[in-house]
């Protein structure tokens, strides 16, 4: 158990850290330099866990009660290399209920011994642990907010703005790159898997990171995220905060309506393996992609009405679908047709409701148009 507040041990180190990630960061890390290097290694602390070279350790990160909430925690394992090498964070459980990732992070560390790896890498198991085990989509139970829209956090705010916050602090500040993991929520098909990074956020060098482990991830799907962010109280999504902060990121999506797959968690485990071997912290290589494609923009659709939805039978996520094509029906208590829904541009079908709820100002689809790498 980590007892984790905010206090002057943890500006400290949050400065230790930036200036090792100053020091460490320039130029970023090669692939085969880093495992040549022989440097004596000192142990890493996140928080109050000091975790030796060589050595892997659990914890847990403490979200104390404040405000009439009895607080959280985050379970953590955080795998230290006993040669130099980049510090990378894997993210799991921002939502609760998109198990694939938090199943994955769950067999990562039986893949890792860090007697052979160089750097470190921290795992968030469930980084969002009120919605776990309140099964909640999109929101916490607690303050009803969504935690991918909740960074950088407030260190005296809600549950989920606290939670952020020592995500910002002890998972995204420390390293060197950041990895947010989710699936389809468990109201949403998503298919193919996915990765995405900034496109444009956080200055070129670490677009270029981005890219790369977006890209040595192995998915054959790559979306480009459009856009900047002015401040890091703008960027309210976690890989937002990251690029804002000067920290390669990218995001991963693998998974749906809270199925537990292999098909959707393996993917996830070999694309952490892929992007540790792109950036030297273990041995082996890379496949590159066959057939890689890119999308640069995104169509989504909001419902205009409460009721139930219907998913059109002939369609699937995945489907390439031309503009106009019928993807369902939104429908009163009654069976009365509201709305019928088409495709608002052509392009891959990426993410389509999948269960019957729908609320006004839903994302009950989203398309992506392929764009040029
Ligand atoms: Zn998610």
């Amino acid at each position: 158990m980590i007892a984790l507040t905010i206090d002057s041990k943890c500006l400290v180190r949050t400065a230790y850290y930036g200036l090792v990630s100053l020091l460490i960061g320039i130029g970023f890390w090669g692939s085969s330099a880093v495992l040549a290097q022989t440097n004596s290694v000192a142990a890493f602390e996140l928080a109050d866990l000091v975790v030796e070279p060589g050595e892997l350790l659990t914890g847990e990160i403490t979200i104390n009660p404040a405000n009439g909430d009895a607080g959280s925690f985050i379970p953590v394992t955080v795998v230290h290399g006993s040669r130099q090498g980049p510090v990378l964070s894997l993210i799991a459980g921002i939502h609760g209920s998109e198990y694939s990732p938090i199943l994955s992070m769950q067999r990562l560390p039986t893949l890792l011994d860090p007697t052979q790896m160089s750097g470190t890498v921290i795992i968030v198991h469930i980084a969002n642990m009120p919605a776990f085990t309140g099964r909640t989509i999109y929101f916490g139970p607690i303050d009803l907010k969504n935690l991918n829209r909740s960074f950088p956090g407030k260190s005296d705010g809600t549950i989920t703005e606290r939670i952020a916050h020592a995500l910002t602090t002890h998972v995204i500040k420390p390293a060197n790159y950041v990895i947010d993991i989710h699936s389809g929520d468990a109201n949403e098909s998503l298919r193919p898997s996915y990765s995405a990074y900034y496109a444009e956020a956080g200055g070129d060098e670490v677009v270029r990171e981005s890219a790369r482990i977006a890209v040595a991830f192995g998915l054959e799907t790559v979306v480009q995220f459009a856009g900047s962010y002015d401040s890091v109280e703008d960027a309210i999504y976690t890989s937002a905060q990251a690029v804002t902060l000067g920290i390669p990121s990218m995001d991963v999506e693998s998974g749906e309506l809270g199925n537990i797959d292999n098909v959707y968690i393996d993917p996830i485990t070999d694309g952490a393996m892929n992007v540790m071997r792109e950036l030297g912290m273990i041995a082996g290589e890379i496949e590159p992609l066959e057939n890689p494609l890119f999308i640069a923009e995104r169509a989504r659709i909001y419902s205009e009405h409460e009721g139930i939805w219907y998913a059109d039978p002939l369609v699937r996520t995945g489907d390439y679908v031309s503009q106009g094509t019928r993807l369902g029906v939104i429908t009163d208590y009654f069976g009365n047709e509201l709305e019928t829904v088409t495709a608002p541009a052509s392009g891959v079908l990426l993410i389509l409701f999948g269960t019957p709820p729908v609320n006004t100002g839903d994302p009950i689809v989203v398309i992506g148009k392929v764009g040029e790498p």
